[in-house]
C-alpha cells in the first residue's frame, strides 16, 4: 500500500462518461503551471482528520467546502463525488493511527473555466507532545474589524481559501517573537482565530469561543467540541472575547483537525494555566468518539 495517495477528481462538466475520479502517482507532476490555484491562490480546500482509517466530521467539512465555493463563485462541488473521492484516497493509504486527507478545488487553468480538483491523503506526524505540553502564542493584529464579514464579504474571511501566505507569515512572526503559534485579533481588539485553528477558552465551568460572525472560519472541531461539551453538561457559548479576557481565562486551546485540542501555555510571553484533565477529555473525545461509521471501499 502507498504511504500517500493522490486522487484526481473529474470536474469537467463536458465529460460525463468514465471514472469520476482517478488514482494517480503523487510523485509525478499532475498540475499545470497555469492553474489559478498556483498562480493566484484562487481556490478552496479542506483538511480532514483520519483516525484509524475513519474520516472525522466529513459531512461538516463537505458542507464548509460547498460554502467556500459559493463565497468564491466557484462551481458548486458535488458532495457525493468528493465524499467518494475522499474514501477512495483513505482506503488506499497505509494503515496508520492518524492521517489527514486534503480536498482541493481551484478555479483551474486560466481561460478554461474548468476547475481542478484533487484529494491527497497522507499520514500525520505524532502530535502527542504538543497536545499535552501545549503552545506559546502571540496575539497579532489581523487588520480587519470584527464586523468585516458583513462590511467586506469580498475579503472572504469565512471561506477556507488556498491563500494562506498571510497565515504562514504570521507563524514566522510568532517564531521571531519566540512563540509557537498565533491568535489573530481584530483591529477593534477582539480575539478571532489562529492561522490554522479556532480558539476555545474556559471561564469557570463554561467553554467559550468567538462566534462565526466575527469573520472567521467556522471550525468543525470547535463545533464538535461544543456538541460534546453540551452532552457532558458543560455550558458553551460564543461571545466577543478581548485579549485581556483570553489572558485572564482559566484555560485556553487552539482547536483544529489534525492537531485537535492544543492547550495554550503562554500568551504574549506570560504563562497561561493549562487544564490537563479537560485537555485529555477533549482529545480523547476527538480521537476516539468523534468518528463516523467505517468507510466502505468505493466500487
Ligand atoms: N481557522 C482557520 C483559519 C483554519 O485554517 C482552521 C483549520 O485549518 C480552523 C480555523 C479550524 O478548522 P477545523 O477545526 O475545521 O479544522
Amino acid at each position: 500500500m502507498p504511504r500517500t495517495c493522490l486522487v484526481l477528481v473529474r470536474l469537467d462538466p463536458a465529460t460525463t462518461s468514465g471514472e469520476p475520479y482517478r488514482i494517480v502517482d503523487p510523485h509525478e507532476p499532475q498540475l499545470s503551471v497555469l492553474d489559478l490555484g498556483v498562480t493566484r491562490g484562487d481556490g478552496i480546500f479542506e483538511s480532514i482528520s483520519v483516525v484509524s482509517g475513519i474520516p472525522h466530521a466529513l459531512e461538516a467539512h463537505l458542507r464548509r467546502f460547498v460554502r467556500s465555493a459559493r463565497l468564491l463563485d466557484l462551481p458548486e462541488p458535488d458532495p457525493l463525488l468528493w465524499h467518494r473521492s475522499v474514501l477512495a484516497a483513505i482506503n488506499r493509504l497505509d494503515p496508520v493511527p492518524e492521517a489527514a486527507v486534503k480536498m482541493v478545488m481551484t478555479r483551474g487553468v486560466e481561460g478554461q473555466s474548468i476547475p481542478t480538483g484533487w484529494v491527497y491523503a497522507a499520514p500525520l506526524p505524532d502530535f502527542g507532545q504538543v497536545r499535552s505540553e501545549g503552545v506559546r502564542i502571540v496575539t497579532l493584529d489581523r487588520g480587519y474589524r470584527s464586523d468585516v464579514a458583513t462590511t467586506s464579504p469580498w475579503l472572504l474571511t469565512g471561506a477556507k481559501t488556498l491563500s494562506y501566505a498571510v497565515n504562514r507569515a504570521a507563524l514566522r512572526e510568532a517564531a521571531r517573537r519566540d512563540a509557537d503559534d498565533v491568535v489573530f485579533v481584530s483591529s477593534d481588539g477582539f480575539v478571532l482565530e489562529g492561522p490554522t485553528s479556532s480558539v476555545l477558552l474556559r471561564r469557570g465551568s463554561a467553554l467559550i469561543s468567538p462566534g462565526k460572525d466575527m469573520g472567521i472560519l467556522e471550525g468543525t472541531t470547535q463545533g464538535d467540541v461544543f456538541e460534546w461539551a453540551s452532552k457532558q453538561g458543560i455550558p458553551t457559548r460564543t461571545e466577543m472575547i478581548t485579549v485581556s479576557e483570553l489572558a485572564a481565562s482559566d484555560a485556553a486551546w487552539l482547536l483544529s483537525s489534525g492537531r485537535h485540542a492544543v492547550p495554550i501555555r503562554s500568551v504574549n510571553g506570560v504563562p497561561h494555566p493549562v487544564d490537563v484533565p479537560l485537555t485529555g477529555q477533549i482529545n480523547s473525545f476527538l480521537l476516539h468518539d468523534r468518528g463516523q461509521p467505517s468507510p466502505q471501499r468505493p466500487q
